[in-house]
């Protein structure tokens, strides 16, 4: 238990806290725990470090305000976070001599190309102004098929947009474990993980698994998404001062996830992993080659079909005629009724055919990502 994983050194990061640090008894609001984080935090700052904290409670900050016991359905719990949001964010910017910034984000703004740019726009700005962006999901008007649901993997998007060096996952558990500490007393922490794979999944509750609960799927998604995108990922117990303590002198008390190459763009993370997508483009052998091969541009002259009522500039996933899977995943230039007119056609009977001058590709190559 006492390995000491250094820390990669660090610039920016994004630290999530959990609702159980923020109200302990899943009800009361406590600065208990927050204060040492914030001293945390306020340190790395003073060392010209850059922190973005992502914080849930808020739903938990309703409660507490109403006294309320469980809610009960979408519009009761919407309405929690939308009470608790300011007091949420109170009780931290009480904590600092800086600004605290509030940004609320949705799935939508991470999945539409326009509103992504936007709110990194807006987080790079505040960081430059030295604020501290406190950031959640928008609970309060998220739909509830269209909610990314925890914070876990908000955070995992926010260190991606902000592109962070580092996300810090602070919740009530030291780590991740090998078997559920509360139940196999022999259970060891993982100090260190290489590459988050299936098998790394299955220990949060896979199939099988011992450790059900807790919440280590979420973050283990989100250690997958950010270590993909070259940030490197820490779980560890934001109520142990220690564990700060350690954090705060570059030693990972928990459980460090290394970052994977950093080649991958956000732009590509975005659209291999927060992008839904709208439909589907079948392309013939010669496209699909070509898409692979040369990393190519798809024109129409390659498409035998789209399926699914999507809209220029939705996502749409690229599939092999005859193969099964898809093989690519990008922004479409056409509606799926557009490109259903000039499927085979070469680029230059775009024009004729709809009768105003269009694309030349079906896909550009630079909103295309092979999967
Ligand atoms: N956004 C939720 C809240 O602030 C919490 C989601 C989570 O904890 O993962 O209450």
């Amino acid at each position: 238990m006492e390995t000491a994983v250094p820390l990669p050194a660090w610039k920016r990061a994004v630290l999530k806290v959990g609702s159980n640090l923020i109200a302990p008894e899943r009800r009361r609001l406590s600065t208990r725990h927050l204060l040492a984080i914030a001293r945390f935090i306020a340190d790395a700052r003073a060392q010209g470090r850059e922190i973005v904290l992502v914080s849930s409670g808020a739903v938990a900050a309703g409660r507490a305000l109403l006294g309320e016991g469980e809610a009960q359905g979408i519009p009761a719990k919407q309405a929690l976070a939308a009470l608790g949001q300011p007091r949420m964010l109170e009780a931290w910017a009480r904590l600092f001599d800086f600004p605290c910034a509030q940004v609320l984000l949705g799935y939508d703004d991470l999945q539409n190309r326009r509103r992504f740019v936007n709110a990194k726009n807006t987080l790079r700005e505040l960081l430059r102004l030295q604020a501290l962006p406190i950031v959640n999901e928008n609970d309060s008007v998220a739909v509830d098929e269209l909610r990314l649901g925890d914070n876990d993997n908000l955070a995992a998007h926010v260190a991606v947009l902000v592109e962070a060096d580092l996300l810090l996952i602070l919740s009530d558990i030291d780590a991740l474990y090998d078997a559920d500490p509360r139940r196999v007393p022999t259970a060891r922490r993982i100090a260190r993980v290489a590459q988050v794979d299936e098998a790394t999944l299955a220990l949060a509750g896979g199939a099988g698994s011992a450790v059900g609960t807790g919440g280590m799927l979420t973050k283990l998604q989100a250690a997958a998404k950010a270590t993909a995108r070259g940030i490197a990922t820490v779980i560890a117990n934001g109520r142990d001062a220690a564990a700060l303590d350690a954090l705060a002198r570059g030693a990972c008390p928990g459980t460090l996830f290394d970052a994977a190459g950093s080649q991958v763009s956000a732009k590509d993370h975005w659209m291999r992993h927060a992008l839904a997508s709208q439909g589907r483009i079948v392309v013939d052998a010669g496209a699909a080659r070509a898409l692979r091969a040369r990393g190519a541009s798809l024109l129409p002259a390659g498409v035998r079909e789209a399926s699914g009522a999507f809209r220029a500039g939705d996502a749409v996933e690229v599939c092999e005629e005859g193969a099964s899977g898809a093989l690519a995943k990008g922004i479409a230039q056409y509606d799926a009724g557009e490109l259903m007119r000039i499927a085979g056609r070469s680029s230059g009977d775009i024009a004729a055919i709809l009768g105003y001058e269009g694309p030349e590709t079906v896909i550009h190559r630079d909103d295309l990502v092979l999967l």
